[in-house]
């Protein structure tokens, strides 16, 4: 068999598409000591971003003491070497991370996982819901409202008890490559229908010609033909 394929390398003329090489992830990370406390993040954009400003823009905002490693594995996928779990406890709380109106997606770092196992599409945002009649304000009119845009994560009732309130918070995981929802028809009461205005809170720049997250209107990527989103 050894021979064999001896052989058979030796004849062999390799394609252009044959001779791209696979890479191992982990060769990037010859010391993956202390990796509980990394993240990994992904820039969710079509904008050519100056990394190096952006590292130092993002150690600002993370206001930790600590040092901070970039490691950048792919293009747009950073690794972030924290040093402390409740430093990386904290960031991931405090999602969703923007940087020059971009959204950098991070998640948790797992030993050993493949950087095309990592799902950066799904991000949680706070979102405001406007409209919501008062007297219908419940955790379960809460809930299906915002399940229509997401998976809900929380909800801040802000200050129910203090009477009247504008709009309620609920932080919810969405898909940013789907078309970002605007509203929702409530149908309430006697089948009246009320339409609910949906802010979103911190949220990356977006296109209003198809609704998805990481191109501005004038360079919308289905005019241009253009396939691949970041
Ligand atoms: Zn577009």
């Amino acid at each position: 068999m050894a021979e064999e394929l001896k052989d058979l390398l030796e004849k062999l003329s390799v394609s252009e598409e044959e001779s791209k090489r696979v890479f191992s992830f982990s060769r990037f990370l010859s010391n993956s000591k202390g990796h509980e406390a990394w993240v990994i993040g992904k820039v969710m954009s079509n904008e050519k971003i100056n990394k190096e400003v952006m590292y130092r823009v993002l150690r600002s905002m993370w206001f930790t003491k600590e040092v901070v490693n970039f490691v950048e594995l792919k293009e747009k996928v950073i690794l972030v070497k924290l040093r402390d779990v409740d430093v990386r406890k904290r960031l991931l709380n405090l999602n969703p991370w923007l940087f020059d109106q971009n959204l950098f997606s991070l998640t948790s770092y797992v030993k050993d996982k493949e950087i095309e196992e990592y799902i950066f599409n799904l991000s949680p945002f706070w979102v405001r819901l406007y409209n919501i009649p008062f007297d219908q304000m419940d955790r379960k009119i809460v809930l299906k409202v915002g399940e229509t845009i997401g998976e809900v994560m929380a909800i801040d009732w802000r200050d129910r008890d203090g009477g009247w309130i504008e709009y309620i918070r609920v932080k919810v995981k969405i898909d940013i490559l789907k078309p970002l929802r605007r509203v929702v028809y409530f149908v309430g009461k006697e089948d009246a229908e009320i339409v609910c205005a949906i802010k979103y809170e911190r949220f990356p720049a977006f296109c209003y010609k198809c609704g998805i997250v990481g191109h501005k209107t004038q360079k919308c990527i289905l005019e241009g033909g253009q396939k691949e989103l970041y």
